[in-house]
């Protein structure tokens, strides 16, 4: 792994230099193109996956996703490194290049350095390094680029499980080298629920205020009652699951986006609103799950009607994510945990992340319950300015990910050695 340490920061400079942009979902196609040619001189057999028959699939921005499997002794176990190829928009405040792959004082900057083209160049280099080891494998391997994960990977990694390719009937056991930190294995998250609110009142003449049902101000309430009500109620919960950063580890709520007026007019009008909409994010806890969560948002509502006359509401559902969690019994956190002792010289953390990322799709959809992320990617650099990853962490993660591929699926005969312990 050492001797790979330039080719895996060349690696990494080259997916960042794919300025895969997500939304709208820009270059997918010429990487996942590339990708797979990097997959197939590896000796993998390589895959193509395009979502066909979902809505952000177009033309211009096709959603294409690249998978590549090398067959060891046997079919199973099957271990599959997952990575999303897309990044998020570049924002401002950059001092650099977004999408050069500049290399400084020992890390690789670029949008998706972290998150997370440097994990899945990782992931390529560690299962190369294994390969060139001469290791036979007892089971198979695969390493998939996938699209959309920034925005909910519907044409992704779910589309992989609902097309059966990511599902427990064919795979075992899948790492997603997300920026969670070197010495981190990350578990799950907790759920999420969007949500729109709508308030309908009744038009008047704006010199005439009180013939008509403002309901900009009947938003008010709703953001009233929420604040002093169900925020502070939401505040005393928190979860078993090791959440971080900690105040992540709280139900929260958070209002996204608000506009009222007139239906369908952007300007102001001399007119009473009779229409006000706000969209929600709402995280909630294993422990809540999400009737309850639901139910109690309900409450909320029916308490505001309950006080204000001509209250008028409408409750849609934009999003749901269940939360997932790694069985304690998993061997992925068992042998992460070791190979993070061993390269790192400390003890692992398992956390559970404050966002949601594929392991919903690969759980919920796919079945596959032997899922973490572990990745090189600092968390709090993500979607920032200047992105980076460390070019020790990415050489770490990649020693951690190929002791884990030879304990999974590499041959008995050849037994991991753990020579410092
Ligand atoms: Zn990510």
């Amino acid at each position: 792994m050492d001797d790979a340490r330039d080719e895996l920061v060349e690696l990494t400079r080259q997916l960042i230099r794919w300025p895969t942009v997500n939304p709208p979902g820009d270059a997918y196609e010429p990487c996942a193109q590339w990708l797979g040619g990097e997959l197939g001189r590896r000796g993998y057999t390589v895959e193509y996956h395009v979502a066909n028959g979902r809505p952000e699939h177009t033309t211009q921005h096709p959603r294409v996703n690249v998978i590549g499997r090398r067959d060891g002794a046997m079919p199973r176990p099957t271990l599959h490194f997952n990575g999303h190829i897309d990044v998020v928009p570049v924002g401002l405040g950059w001092t650099l290049d977004p999408f050069a792959g500049v290399v400084r004082d020992g890390r690789v900057y670029g949008r998706g350095a972290a998150d997370m083209k440097g994990g899945l160049a990782a992931a390529i280099i560690a299962c190369d390094a294994v390969q060139r080891a001469g290791v036979p494998l007892r089971g198979s391997l695969e390493i998939s680029g996938t699209v959309d994960e920034e925005t909910g990977g519907w044409a992704g990694v779910a589309h992989l499980a609902q097309i059966g390719r990511l599902t427990s009937a064919r795979v075992d056991s899948v790492i997603i080298p997300e920026p969670l930190n070197v010495d981190r294995i990350c578990i799950g998250h907790r759920g999420v629920y969007w949500f729109d609110v709508i308030t309908r009142g009744l038009i008047a003449h704006g010199s005439m205020p009180y013939l008509g049902v403002n309901a900009i101000e009947h938003m008010g309430e709703v953001l009233h009652e929420i604040r002093a009500v169900l925020a502070p109620r939401l505040a005393t919960r928190v979860t078993a699951m090791p959440v971080v950063p900690d105040e992540s580890r709280r139900a929260t709520i958070n209002v996204n986006t608000i506009a009222g007026g007139q239906v369908g007019h952007a300007v102001q009008s001399p007119c009473v609103a009779d229409h006000c909409s706000a969209i929600f994010d709402r995280r909630f806890l294993r422990e809540e799950g999400f009737d309850a969560t639901r139910a109690e948002l309900v409450e909320v509502l029916e308490g505001v009607r309950g006080r204000i006359p001509r209250f008028a509401y409408e409750l849609i559902d934009r999003l749901v994510v269940h939360p997932v969690e790694t069985p304690a019994s998993s061997p992925l956190i068992a042998t992460l945990r070791r190979g993070i002792g061993h390269v790192i010289g400390h003890e692992a953390t398992v956390v559970a992340s404050p966002g949601t990322y594929d392991h919903k799709h690969v759980t919920g959809i796919g079945g596959i319950v032997d899922c973490v992320a572990y990745g090189p990617g600092v968390l709090e650099v993500s979607h920032q300015p200047d992105e980076w990853v460390s070019i020790d962490d990415l050489v770490h993660s990649a020693q951690v990910m190929a002791l884990a591929t030879l304990d999974i699926v590499g041959d008995p005969r050849t037994p991991v050695t753990w020579p410092s312990q």
